[in-house]
This record gives C-alpha cells, sequence and structure tokens, in this order.
C-alpha cells in the first residue's frame, strides 16, 4: 500500500490532488456540534499544502437522497475547516459540474478547496457499477494530467462508492496518514492480542451491531453491553424492557449468543439496573424527563430504560479495571442528555484510568469522550470510523483499504 509520504516524496508541487476525506460532523441547523472529524483531517491536508499541492477535497455529509438539498451543504464545514487551516477553502456548488471545475481551475499550490456533499450525486452510492465509474471518472476528470488520489477517509472505507473505491482505480492511489493510522492500531486488536481483551458495545444501531457479536465470541474474553441494545439481550434473558429500544426480531440470535458465549467460557456482561424515563429526551428542550433508577428485573411498562444504572458502572468499571486491551463502540446511555450521561462518563472514565491498549470506534462515542469533557489523550487511540473499525474487528474485507492495496 502506498501512502502519504509515497506522494511527498516523489513531489507534489502544482499537482493537484484529491482528498477523500471524512467531515461528516454533526450538526444542528448550520452549526457544527463536534468537529473532531474536520481536526482530525488536518495533518494529511498539510503536508499535502505545505508541498505545494493543490488539494481538492470530496466528503459527504449526511444522509441526502443523490440529489442537492441545503441541509446538508458541506458550506459549514468549508468555513470551519478555513478557520483551522488558518487559509480560506473554496467551496464549490456542485460535485462535478461546472461550479466544481472553475473552482479547481481556481485553485493555487498550496491551498484547499472542497466539492461540495458527493451524496448529492446519486451515483455516489450506486450498486451499479458502471454509473458509479462513470462520477468516478469525472472525480478524476477535475485533476487533469498528473492528479493523484489520497484516501483519507476512514470512517467511509467499509463503503464500495464512487469517491472511496471506484476512483482509486482511476488515479495513482495513496492511504493519506489517517487510513494509514487506524489501519495500524486495528491490526494491533486483531493480531497478538493482550489479553484481558474486552469489548464494550452500546449505542442504538442494535442490528448492525449484532453482527459484530457474532464474530467478536470467538476473540474477547468478555463482552460488556450497554446502550439501546441492552434490552434486546434483557428480554432475551426473560426480563420486562417496558417502552425501550427492543429489536423483537433478533431475540433467538441473541439467545443463540448467550448460549455461545457460556460455551466458549466469554464472560458476557449485562446491565444490573438501567435508568428510565417515562419518554424519550428532546435534546434541544430546557427540561428533561427525570429519571428513575431500577434494578433490570423492575422495568415498568410505559417507561424506558436510557442509561445504565450506577451498579452497573460500578460493576463494568471492575470488568475493566485488569483488561489488557480494550475496544469501546458505542454510549452506554442518550449522553446527548446530562441525566442519561452518567453511564457513558463512567466507561470512558474507566478506559482514561485503565493501563490498558484502549481503542474508541464510533462517531457518536468519539463525540461522547470530547462532549463529556474527558481528556482524547487518555485513550490509546480514537477512531474516526464506527462501522469500518467494526467491520475491521469482524475481519471483513474493507473495500476502500483493500482497493489501495493493488
Ligand atoms: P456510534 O456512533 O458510537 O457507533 P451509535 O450510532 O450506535 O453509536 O449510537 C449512538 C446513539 O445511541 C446516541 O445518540 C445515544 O443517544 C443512543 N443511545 C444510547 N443508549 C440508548 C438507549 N438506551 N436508548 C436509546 N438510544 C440510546
Ligand atoms: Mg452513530
Amino acid at each position: 500500500m502506498k501512502t502519504l509520504a509515497d506522494l511527498l516524496a516523489e513531489g507534489v508541487a502544482g499537482r493537484r490532488v484529491l482528498v477523500r476525506a471524512d467531515l461528516n460532523v454533526p450538526l444542528d441547523g448550520s452549526v457544527i456540534t463536534d468537529d473532531g472529524r474536520v481536526r482530525a483531517s488536518l495533518p494529511t491536508l498539510r503536508q499535502l499544502t505545505e508541498a505545494g499541492a493543490r488539494v481538492l477535497v470530496a466528503a459527504h455529509l449526511g444522509r441526502p437522497k443523490g440529489e442537492p438539498d441545503p441541509k446538508f451543504s458541506l458550506a459549514p464545514v468549508a468555513a470551519r475547516l478555513g478557520e483551522l487551516l488558518g487559509a480560506e477553502v473554496a467551496l464549490a456548488a456542485d460535485v462535478t459540474g461546472p461550479s466544481a471545475k472553475s473552482t479547481v481551475d481556481g485553485l493555487a499550490d498550496g491551498r484547499v478547496a472542497l466539492l461540495e456533499n458527493v451524496r448529492f450525486e446519486a451515483r455516489e452510492t450506486s450498486k451499479d457499477e458502471t454509473e458509479r465509474a462513470a462520477f468516478a471518472a469525472e472525480l478524476a476528470a477535475l485533476l487533469g494530467e498528473n492528479g493523484a488520489f489520497v484516501s483519507d477517509g476512514f470512517g467511509v472505507v467499509h463503503r464500495k462508492q464512487a469517491s472511496v473505491y471506484d476512483v482509486a482505480r482511476l488515479l495513482p492511489h495513496y492511504a493519506g496518514g489517517l487510513v494509514l493510522a487506524e489501519v495500524e492500531v486495528l491490526r494491533k486488536l486483531t493480531t497478538d492480542t493482550a489479553r484481558p481483551y474486552v469489548v464494550v458495545l452500546g449505542g442504538s444501531k442494535v442490528s448492525d451491531k449484532l453482527g459484530v457479536i457474532a464474530n467478536l465470541l470467538a476473540k474477547v474474553d468478555r463482552l460488556l453491553i450497554g446502550g439501546g441494545m441492552a434490552y434486546t439481550f434483557l428480554k432475551a434473558q426473560g426480563h420486562e424492557v417496558g417502552d425501550s429500544l427492543l429489536q423483537e426480531d433478533q431475540l433467538d440470535t441473541v439467545r443463540g449468543f448467550l448460549k455461545e458465549a457460556a460455551e466458549r467460557g466469554v464472560e458476557l456482561v449485562l446491565p444490573v439496573d438501567v435508568a428510565t424515563a417515562e419518554r424519550f429526551p428532546d435534546f434541544g428542550a430546557a427540561s428533561q424527563p427525570a429519571p428513575v433508577v431500577v434494578p433490570v428485573d423492575g422495568i415498568p411498562a410505559g417507561r424506558m430504560g436510557l442509561d445504565i444504572g450506577p451498579d452497573t458502572e460500578a460493576l463494568f468499571a471492575a470488568k475493566l479495571a485488569d483488561a489488557q486491551t480494550v475496544f469501546w463502540n458505542g454510549p452506554m446511555g442518550v449522553f446527548e442528555v446530562a441525566e442519561y450521561a452518567g453511564g457513558t462518563r463512567a466507561v470512558a472514565k474507566a478506559l482514561v484510568d485503565s493501563s490498558a491498549f484502549t481503542v474508541v470506534g464510533g462517531g457518536d462515542s468519539a463525540a461522547a469522550v470530547r462532549l463529556l469533557g474527558l481528556p482524547e489523550d487518555g485513550f490509546s487511540h480514537i477512531s474516526t470510523g464506527g462501522g469500518a473499525s467494526l467491520e475491521f474487528l469482524e475481519g471483513k474485507e474493507l473495500p476502500g483499504v483493500s482497493v489501495l492495496e493493488d
């Protein structure tokens, strides 16, 4: 796999370099609520601009429906990127249209420009290879002669999409610093892992993450489950879960996990108490539904579990205390609201206090670490890619990484 260092050694002064970055930040209207991904993209961009490259960045934001939608414009990101780089970042009004072409024409050596949201173009995510390839060819054509592609959006390398995968097949391609660092860290989690190896899973994308569990059971010593996915496990064990997040259709699968964990001697640790509410919080509101902590065998009908309780915080911390390797994905509760952030803070703190090799993966988990004011350097690595890091740990091939290896 060629890397950014190889590209810099070849020389990039005056060359147009397309960088696929992950700038998919959380927004409140047009205000960026966590700019971690923008900041994470800076080292690669700076190395290129300092070497005199003309850097064109391709990125997505949210899930627009394959057509322009002002709600998902990268304008706030262009502004923030410009602030952080200390130089204005021009934003094209389209992806590969006339505005993109004139933006690229106006790009000086050592400067950065941003294309509008690549997902404003339906061909970006098309399942049809020919459509994707045609769009990728338009992206590549923006660079003219002697262009190069740097893949630096680790959060998207598990996707076979035009700006991630197809464009790499058309241009000389290099792994950016971020992708390289992520792959190196994750390899440490899959080979010669120091034990005990403990994985903590939470969050709300339950059905996405159940697949991961099947794979992890063969690899870990302990699996701690909190967040929204815990309730499907609790229900599978016979507890009533009230209005909590529940994947009814996955109960059999989850019973299978419980059985397999027991057979393999993997400790599967579930909450013993949870903080419940009468309704789901409204993040913007001044006051929130009051939490009532109950044991997991006492979740009343009409209430929902929104965080792990204090006994579970202590239990999870104890299960993390002697770990040598920890991977954590998914908040333990609705951390966006102070009333339900305690469990996530407790797990984050246990990782900060631990001397283990600790990796945090997942957009919301990484955002939670920052939002709750924990020191980012208290973790060995904070991954920018949730889905990508999980798929890597599962042992799946990441198309956006494999394509760089050819
Ligand atoms: P990540 O991005 O780290 O992979 P997810 O996207 O899967 O994590 O989940 C993050 C979301 O999960 C957060 O917005 C949080 O509010 C939500 N969440 C956590 N616990 C619960 C719960 N018990 N019920 C509903 N939502 C929850
Ligand atoms: Mg998420």
